[in-house]
């Protein structure tokens, strides 16, 4: 921004996974340097760190699941591996020299605005007092447990994915699994070829594309790592393609809907041919729906001899194993909870309050909305990342955040101009912001008959339903009269930056 700037910011995230650290390197860019990072956790990584399941990988290609920053020619394969990722961010940070600077063990228990400020009690009960914060604390993190009866009563070992229980060798033993997303397949991919017997829970079938990996040998490496305009021609291509295919297929455009529904029907019925698996694993809703599996190995684990697919309706748990609608008892010596996470939980349970002492749980009763995902009216100077109607899906989230970071400083420029006495976007600009949202999700697939985690509890989608390039587009200058203007009370009188 072009005007001088008066005010200098200290600023906490929470949060030190892939958008803490992006968005604590971008402050420091932008010549910030009061900032706290607050990780709950021992290290960074965030989700990396948490999911360690046998399979762990991302489906989005890793040269485009980098930081536009910080090329990686040396990735191993084309869908990174979960441990590699992990390493990346760890050697990000240390790079950055943010490995000293994040407190970590410390989560944030507290955020209360008043008199201008956030006020911030942690979990060693520190207390911090700054101007802005940044909830960095990513979408999927809150595992959620299937409310199945009698889940508690079961003897074996059980875990949700997200808890790996590395102790336990699935050797020899009965393992039932439950759910069929994106993290079972990757699960059932890898485990199939161990010698555990797999009884598979199916309560819907998935739509899987495949997209063989592939493993980049040192001399392409080596390649990569001399010519970054060859690394950064590939990342292109991988966005060009996703955003042209994948990303345009959900949000209404007919093509690539068709050409992405013939890749999904055309990989299922080449590679399964028993008729009757084959009928059980077809999905009753159209492709994209739900967020699309990339497997190119899940097909063949479920055909392996070791693996039972059991679409019969659970019933209960008990303590021999899984009981179906049918009466039959499924006994197991482990079951795994592939049931995905609660998205729509974001920063909680921290106990957060804006303006006036509104909780957050209150400030989203009726619905959990934000302004461009990422301001709450009533909580100034505090921002969601990856809020509610990120444009997530088959895209890479780290695209996503770092688009949404740019505009978190633009505005933080504005608030250090003085243009902004507070960052703190109008409830009349939210409500515009979600009707202008849900004036889109009509041509979506997403409302087209499936249940997924995309959406509210009202039904809605919360997810962007245009093109990724309008989406771009909007974050490039924020739009001033969507912001309080008048300063509240509590705020201090601006005064010249030290
Ligand atoms: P998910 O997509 O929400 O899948 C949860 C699975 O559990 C579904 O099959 C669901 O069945 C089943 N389930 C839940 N409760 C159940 C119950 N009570 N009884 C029977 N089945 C139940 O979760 P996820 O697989 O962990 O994936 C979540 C998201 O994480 C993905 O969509 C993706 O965005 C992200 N992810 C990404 C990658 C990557 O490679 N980039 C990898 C893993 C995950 P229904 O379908 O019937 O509800």
């Amino acid at each position: 921004m072009a005007n001088a700037q008066i005010r200098s910011p200290s600023v906490a995230i929470i949060g030190a996974g892939m958008t803490g650290i992006l968005m604590a390197i971008r402050l420091r860019e932008a010549g910030i340097s009061d900032i706290t990072i607050l990780e709950k956790a021992e290290k960074v990584g965030g989700t990396w760190r948490e999911n360690t399941y046998p399979g762990v990988a991302c489906d989005v290609p890793a040269h485009m699941y980098t930081y536009s920053f910080r090329a990686n020619p040396q990735w191993s394969n084309r869908f990174a591996h979960g441990d590699e990722i992990q390493g990346y961010f760890e050697q990000v940070a240390r790079e950055q020299g943010l490995s000293e600077q994040i407190r970590f063990n410390e989560a944030l228990e507290q955020c209360h605005y008043r008199d201008g400020k956030w006020h911030l009690t942690t979990s060693k009960d520190a207390q911090l007092v700054v101007d802005f914060v940044v909830s960095a604390t990513g979408i999927l993190h809150h595992p959620a447990y299937p409310d199945i009866p009698g889940l508690e009563s079961f003897g074996g070992d059980s875990w949700h994915t997200a808890r790996w229980n590395h102790d336990v060798d699935l050797s020899g033993k009965r393992v039932g699994i439950i759910g069929t997303g994106s993290t079972a397949c990757q699960v059932i991919s890898e485990i199939s070829e161990t010698d555990c017997d797999l009884t598979v829970f199916q309560r819907t079938a998935q739509w899987v594309v495949s997209v063989p990996d592939k493993e980049y040998s040192e001399a392409e490496k080596t390649r990569l790592s001399r010519d970054p305009s060859r690394l950064a021609l590939l990342r292109r291509r991988y966005a060009f393609v996703l955003r042209n295919t994948f990303s345009k297929a959900v949000t209404g455009s007919k093509l690539p809907h068709l050409l992405v529904s013939w890749l999904a029907k055309r990989n299922l019925r080449k590679n399964v041919r028993d008729p009757e698996l084959r009928a059980k694993l077809t999905p009753d809703y159209p492709v994209g729906c739900k967020r699309l599996i990339i497997s190119s190995r899940f097909y063949e684990a479920m055909q392996r001899d070791n693996v039972h697919l059991e679409t019969t309706a659970i019933n209960n748990i008990s303590e021999q194993g899984v009981v179906t609608v049918d009466g039959i008892t499924h006994e197991l010596d482990v079951l795994i909870l592939a049931t995905g996470f609660k998205p729509f939980d974001f920063m909680r349970p921290m106990d957060l309050r804006g303006r006036d002492g509104v909780t957050i749980d209150e400030a989203w009763e009726k619905k959990v909305q934000a302004y461009r995902s990422i301001c709450i009216p009533g909580f100034p100077n505090f921002f969601l990342m990856l809020g509610p109607n990120s444009p997530i899906g088959n895209y890479s989230v780290i695209a996503m955040s770092e688009v949404q970071t740019d505009y978190v400083l633009k505005l933080i420029d504005l608030w250090r101009s003085g243009e902004l006495p507070t960052v703190e976007a109008t409830e009349d600009a939210k409500q515009r912001y979600n009707a202008y949202l849900k004036a889109g999700m009509g041509k979506t697939v997403w409302v087209r008959g499936c249940q997924s985690w995309y959406l509210d509890a009202d039904g809605d989608p919360a997810m962007w339903p245009y093109s990724w390039e309008q989406w771009v587009h909007e974050h490039e200058v924020p739009v001033l009269d969507d912001f309080v203007h008048q300063p509240p009370a509590e705020v201090e009188p601006l005064r010249p930056a030290a």
